[in-house]
Parts: structure tokens; C-alpha cells; sequence
């Protein structure tokens, strides 16, 4: 079964094929899936035989451990000059925000917006939105076959890695038979599982082990554990070496956890000028509950069963907050 055939896909396939100066870019803290999309993407387009740039900001660097080995040629952490004459493409970022540089939010900046959240904000001026689609990277393997690109290896590697991160090792509810018909396709195409696994999954520094019992100790069960809560301080980040990143992950931990409906890890974020701020991740294995619907309330967004936002309240007002909106969905 292929995505379904929509004009939004016909018009970006379009865009692509016309294009000839792209400007590639994700949402800020880039998972697996944004990173994974926009090297993919950014290998077809060359493949393709266009100029194509990516842009990140230098602030997220160093990246996740996790993509400690991919190298990304063709990046730039400057607005180039010449941006109003590039297709500028966003990849997994629901919300133009999620971007924060001002140069990408000028008038007459021409943009394809290629996403999978729900509640996707539609910023571009092409919006090709995907619910369905288990991954953005998804989205990409899609459009790179259309474009008649070939999936080389760096290509699947980037596209699975999209793939097994953004569907939780293809255990969440977006793992679809498309996902598993991308994953034969990619392991077609040069993919080894075993690999990437040990990649992303194993090889970790102590640091995170550190960070983890930090996490689990911090644990507390409310409303009778339908909110299973962990709380990283500064101080934990500090005393154990750890790095924002590495909190990646530790949420599955309260998630896994019996007579759960909402999961939460709440980080503090530890850049000076961040001060004061909380990272609040939501998980969901309740489908009465619409994790994206309590982040939107707070200032952020996501997937109906993961999404996130971050907060300047205190964290015991933060904890009540969570606590009437989880309750008020299950009224
Ligand atoms: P995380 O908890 O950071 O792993 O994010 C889970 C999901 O929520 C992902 O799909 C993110 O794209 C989304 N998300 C996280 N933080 C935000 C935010 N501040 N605004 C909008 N969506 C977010
Ligand atoms: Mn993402
Ligand atoms: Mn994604």
C-alpha cells in the first residue's frame, strides 16, 4: 500500500523536481526522526543533482549521543545569504516555533512544511501533513522512490533510524505495516538491524546509567498511579556528568510501569539562559488520553500518546497542572 496520493504530494513532488537551491531544516533538540529525514532528504537532493544545504543551529551540538557517527556535510549554522532564493523544507517540526531563528520566519520565504503530527500547525506554503505516517522519515522514503532516487545505504541507514526511533523500536501504536514494509525495504537496501541497534541502543556511557538511577530514584506515583512522575534536577545533571541528552529514553521507564495512564519526566534545562525552565515530556498508554491535547494546553504539542512542552512553572504548580488536566480528559 502506498501514502495515499494527495495533491500536498503531488505539489511538494513537484516543488522538488523544480527546485534547484534547498534549504533542509528539523525542529530544535532533533530526535532520531528529524535527523534521520534531514540527512536522507539531503542525500537524495545531491543524488538528485541539486544544491542543498541543511541548517541547524550550532547550539545543538554536540548532537544526541546516539548520532555520534554521522557526519553532516553540507550543514550550516548561519543563515545563508541567499535564502530567499532557496526551497527552504521543514522536517518533523509541527510548529514553525519549534524552529526558533528569525531568519526562516521572514515574509517570502518560500516553504515545504513535511510532517507527521497531528497537530501540525501547517506554516508552510506547501503543507505535506501525514498523520498516518509512523515517522517522518516515513514520509521521506515515500518521496525519495516518487523522485526516483535510489536508496542507497546512507539513505536507509538515516530512513531507519527515523523509523526505529520514532516508533520506540517498533513498539508504539504507530508501528503500522507500512513501518515494517519500510523496514524490509531498508534492510533490502543495505540496513542491519543488529547494527543499528547496538548503534543506538548499547555502547552507553556510564554517564546515563548515572543519570537513570537519578531518574528512578526521583519516582512518585500520583492519583493512585495513574501519573507515574520522574524529576531531573540540575544538580543531577551536574553531580553525575550528564548531558541534556541523555535523559533521552528514561520516560519508557515510567511508562512501562502497571496502572499507568500518563507517563512524565520533567528535566530541568541547564543552559544559563534557560534558567528556571523545565523540559516536560508526556507519554500516554491510556487511550482516553491525548497527551498532545495537555501540551498544547501548556505551551507545546506532540502525538496524541507522546508530546512535550517546556515551562517556567515551578515544579510543584507543574505537578498540580498535570494532574487537573490528565483528570479533566477522564471526566
Ligand atoms: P519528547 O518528549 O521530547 O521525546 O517529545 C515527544 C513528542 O512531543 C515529539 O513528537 C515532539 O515532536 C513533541 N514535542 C516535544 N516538545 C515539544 C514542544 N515544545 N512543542 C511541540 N511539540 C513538542
Ligand atoms: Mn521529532
Ligand atoms: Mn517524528
Amino acid at each position: 500500500m502506498a501514502m495515499p496520493l494527495t495533491t500536498e504530494q503531488d505539489q511538494v513532488l513537484e516543488e522538488l523536481r523544480q527546485a534547484h537551491k534547498l534549504l533542509l531544516t528539523t525542529h530544535e533538540n532533533p530526535d532520531g526522526d528529524a535527523l534521520g529525514s534531514l540527512l536522507a532528504m539531503h542525500s537524495t537532493l545531491e543524488q538528485l543533482g541539486k544544491d542543498s544545504l541543511m541548517f541547524m543551529s550550532p547550539d545543538e551540538f554536540p548532537l544526541p549521543w546516539e548520532y555520534r557517527e554521522w557526519t553532516f556535510d553540507g550543514l550550516v549554522g548561519y543563515p545563508p545569504e541567499d535564502v530567499q532564493e532557496r526551497t527552504v523544507v521543514f522536517l518533523d517540526c509541527g510548529n514553525i516555533d519549534r524552529m526558533p531563528v528569525d531568519f526562516l520566519q521572514e515574509a517570502g520565504v518560500h516553504i515545504l512544511n513535511i510532517d507527521h503530527h497531528h497537530d501540525n500547525t501547517r506554516f508552510g506554503t506547501v503543507n505535506l501533513v501525514v498523520p498516518e505516517a509512523s515517522c517522518t522519515a516515513e514520509i521521506v522514503w515515500h518521496l525519495a522512490r516518487d523522485l526516483g532516487a535510489e536508496i542507497t545505504p546512507p539513505i536507509a541507514d538515516a530512513l531507519y533510524v527515523g523509523l526505529v526511533t520514532d516508533t520506540g523500536r517498533f513498539m508504539y501504536e504507530n508501528t503500522t505495516a507500512e513501518a515494517h514494509r519500510m523496514a524490509c525495504d531498508l534492510i533490502e537496501s543495505g540496513v542491519q538491524p543488529h547494527e543499528v541497534y547496538r548503534r543506538l541502543y548499547e555502547d552507553l556511557p556510564f554517564r546515563r546509567l548515572l543519570l537513570l538511577q537519578r531518574a528512578l530514584a526521583s519516582v512518585e506515583r500520583l492519583d493512585g498511579g495513574l501519573i507515574t512522575v520522574a524529576h531531573l534536577t540540575k544538580a543531577d545533571f551536574d553531580e553525575t556528568g550528564a548531558l541534556e541528552t541523555d535523559s533521552e529514553g528514561i520516560v519508557d521507564h515510567m511508562r512501562a510501569v502497571e496502572g499507568t495512564s500518563v507517563a512524565v519526566l520533567v528535566r530541568d534545562l541547564l543552559a544559563e539562559d534557560r534558567a528556571g525552565k523545565r523540559k516536560v515530556s508526556l507519554r500516554a498508554t491510556d487511550a482516553r488520553i491525548d497527551v498532545s491535547r495537555v501540551a498544547r494546553e501548556l505551551g507545546g504539542g506532540g502525538h496524541p500518546q507522546a508530546a512535550g512542552f517546556t515551562t517556567t512553572l515551578p515544579y510543584p504548580q507543574l505537578v498540580q497542572e498535570l494532574r487537573e488536566q490528565v483528570g479533566s480528559q477522564l471526566r
